[in-house]
């Protein structure tokens, strides 16, 4: 059975998934699908697994303290005034994945969180360009260089 968050890890793997940002420890950082939400990030995990309790205790220390780093470089990246955090699962595999917003006042229409924009948040025209992708990837990469060297 295909598990939708370790085909995207496997496109990474041959070097043709696009929205590739860079290789953690514990997991693979992309850019989010649809821009909606500017900057918006996942960070996929490298175990195939549907929860935090099922990883080996020092995996999870790890794959938590580098979500909490990731988060920081999109915060600075994107100068988000509040982070949204949602650990979600997909696919046959419910592979567990960090969907990282970096939120500004007046994003949504009304305050709260991003699914109240409902299919919104995947329409077409939030796919970004090519270069827009470039472009987001670039920051992100910039700010978790600093943050990793520190
Ligand atoms: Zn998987």
């Amino acid at each position: 059975m295909e598990c939708l968050v370790c085909d995207r890890i496997e496109k990474i793997k041959r070097g043709e998934n696009p929205y590739f940002v860079r290789e953690m420890n514990t997991g693979y950082v992309v850019i989010g699908d649809h821009q909606r939400i500017p900057g918006y990030t996942v960070f996929l995990c490298k175990e195939c697994a549907t929860e935090l309790h099922y990883l080996a205790p020092d995996f999870r220390q790890e794959f938590l303290r580098e979500m909490s780093l990731v988060a920081e470089a999109v915060h600075k990246a994107f100068n988000a005034d509040k982070m949204n955090y949602a650990l979600l699962g997909v696919g046959s595999g419910l592979h567990m994945h960090w969907h990282l917003y970096p939120r500004h006042a007046g994003d949504t229409p009304k305050p709260g969180p991003v699914w109240q924009l409902g299919k919104e948040l995947h329409e077409p025209e939030y796919l970004p360009t090519p270069e827009q992708l470039e472009e987001l990837k670039a920051k992100l990469n910039a700010e978790l260089e600093k943050l990793i060297e520190a």
